[in-house]
């Protein structure tokens, strides 16, 4: 039987801290089976709710470097005090099996994974719904003082001024309804002509 086929894609979301991209990207991996994740590296230390190998990959800044130089990174960025980089070898062994891969990545990634993979990539920018809201998500602990929050929030003001480098905005003002979007996003892209192989001979045999 003819079968038409797909490339995979690489889902980016991106978003300032507080906007409760976490969530959506592990209620996307819970939901959809053809979706997996790609697991950065990253010199920052490791927090207390974090696993190693499924939230990152925790490495010293030396071993980062020796990363760096042996091209094991699709692409890396320095992210407020620490490094953080994709490594390669996973993500073309998962789109190589006919799967897509969902990258939690900030905007200097994204640009990077731009330039070398133009249309193998959907990015997704996730907006908080208000400054209020903002604010409160960012207030994390009841003693952060008022200037952990504003500099909190200037880092998270940052980051929204590159939403105009994504190709779909979504204003989290409900997780399920911005799970939904997310959803519909990642169909509507895996039907993308350009991405499908075989169709040809799919329509072909059709009227043959
Ligand atoms: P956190 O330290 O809070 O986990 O992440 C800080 C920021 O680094 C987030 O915006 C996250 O999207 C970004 N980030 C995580 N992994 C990578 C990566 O591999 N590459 C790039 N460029 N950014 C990353």
């Amino acid at each position: 039987m003819i079968e038409i086929r797909r490339r995979g894609l690489m889902l980016v979301l991106s978003s300032p801290s507080g906007a409760g991209k976490t969530t959506l990207s592990r209620l996307l991996l819970e939901t959809d089976s053809g979706i997996v994740m790609s697991v950065s590296a990253t010199t920052r230390p490791k927090r207390p709710n974090e696993i190693e190998g499924r939230d990152y990959f925790f490495v010293t800044p030396d071993a980062f470097g020796r990363m760096i130089a042996g091209g094991e990174f699709l692409e890396y960025a320095g992210v407020f005090d620490f490094q953080y980089g994709t490594p390669k070898k996973p993500v073309m062994e998962a789109l190589a099996a006919g799967r897509d891969v969902l990258f939690d990545i900030d905007w200097q990634g994204t640009q990077q994974l731009k330039e070398r993979v133009r249309e193998d990539l959907v990015s997704v920018f996730i907006l908080p719904p208000s400054h209020a809201e903002l604010e409160r998500r960012l207030r994390t602990r009841a003693q952060d003082s008022d200037e952990v929050v504003s500099r909190r929030m200037s880092k998270a003001a940052d980051e929204i001024s590159h939403w105009p480098e994504y190709d779909y905005v979504i204003v989290n003002d409900d997780v399920g309804r911005a799970h939904a979007k997310i959803v519909s996003i990642l169909e509507a892209e895996r039907a993308r002509r350009a991405r499908l192989v075989g169709v040809s001979e799919f329509a072909a045999a059709l009227t043959r």
